[in-house]
């Protein structure tokens, strides 16, 4: 069996060679020990990096026949990053992984193992999150139960390390979006899966290519791209107003007629007001309906991924 190894990487000069020492290591036992052919290559993607990543990756795809670079035209993110390393590698299934080595590459041969069972996608899931900060951690958990609530299943503390069969790739390659959330789409394709639990560890150089507001960004993204619930919620705020609105009517009303409280002008000023921002919510709410139709017809989702076909 052939393996790719993508590793998306931005301004990672600090760890890009180490990255290759210990992914050709791991290359080499994987071979030794039978799992892989010897043509499995790795695969550095340079994100349009400032410093001196691409060099080195050049450099080093000069020197081992085993390692291609691929180089962006500029910085398009992680996750085209990681597409563009997906759609270019070669082999019978692909795993990628962030070149900070932050997820424990060992697993890598348990995901392989678990290809040569027959499973299409390996889920690699972190243990704990002892290594990250609190900060990271609270964000990243909030943003997991906020994806659940939200009606976007995905995978509980897994990031972007997974195996991926050659069909589930060409199953991700039918999903046409631009703003494409990986780990909100590879559920999606369907086939066998199974997840691979490793414990994370530090980076070991450099610092983190997602701050908080790359972080922010990911997430809303990856809402918007999954869910037209808070399109629905415009909707349901309009039908509340539109009730109080009547209930405030009746009251107004009541004063106006039964009371003798009422200031001359009140009531004709006061109700128009309710009663129009109500109707207009509502209104919103429904333009909201019709705009998460087309949004969800413009993505152009594949309905259906074939698995098998018996005597076709
Ligand atoms: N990365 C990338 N393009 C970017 C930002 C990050 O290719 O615009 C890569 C980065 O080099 C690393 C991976 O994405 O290999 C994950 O980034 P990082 O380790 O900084 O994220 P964290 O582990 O802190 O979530
Ligand atoms: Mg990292």
């Amino acid at each position: 069996m052939k393996l790719g190894i993508v590793v998306p990487c931005y301004n990672e000069e600090e760890v890009i060679s180490e990255t290759a020492s210990r992914l050709l290591a791991l290359h080499s036992s994987l071979v030794s020990a039978d799992q892989i052919e010897v043509e499995s290559k790795i695969y550095f993607v340079d994100d349009g990096s400032k410093d001196r990543t691409w060099p080195i990756i050049e450099e080093l795809s000069r020197q081992h026949s085993n390692i291609t670079g691929i180089k962006l035209a500029r910085n398009c993110g992680h996750q085209h990053a990681l597409l563009a390393g997906l759609y270019t590698a070669e082999g019978d299934a692909l795993v990628s992984i962030d070149a900070d080595l932050q997820d424990d590459i060992r697993v890598i041969g348990r995901m392989v193992e678990d290809f040569h069972d027959g499973v299409d996608v390996v889920y690699g899931v972190r243990k704990q999150r002892d290594t990250d900060t609190f900060l990271k951690r609270v964000t990243a958990q909030t943003f997991y139960k906020l994806m659940k609530l939200l009606g976007a299943e995905s995978i509980y503390n897994h990031a972007d390390y997974r195996l991926m069969s050659r069909r589930a790739i060409d199953g991700l390659k039918q999903f046409k979006e631009v703003n494409l959330f990986l780990r909100g789409i590879v559920p999606l394709i369907g086939f066998r899966s199974s997840i691979a639990y490793y414990d994370r560890t530090e980076r070991f150089a450099g610092k983190s290519k997602y701050p908080l507001k790359r972080m922010i960004g990911l997430a809303l993204n990856a809402i918007t791209s999954f869910s037209v619930i808070p399109l629905r919620m415009i909707t349901m705020v309009g039908f509340l107003l539109f009730f109080a609105t009547i209930v405030i009517m009746i009251w107004v009303l009541y004063i106006r007629f039964f009371t003798t409280q009422a200031v001359p002008g009140w009531a004709s000023t006061v109700l128009p007001i309710y009663f129009i921002r109500g109707i207009q919510i509502l209104c919103i709410g429904v333009i909201g309906e019709y705009l998460g139709k087309i949004y969800s017809e413009v993505k152009e989702r594949p309905r259906y991924i074939i698995e098998k076909l018996v005597n076709p």
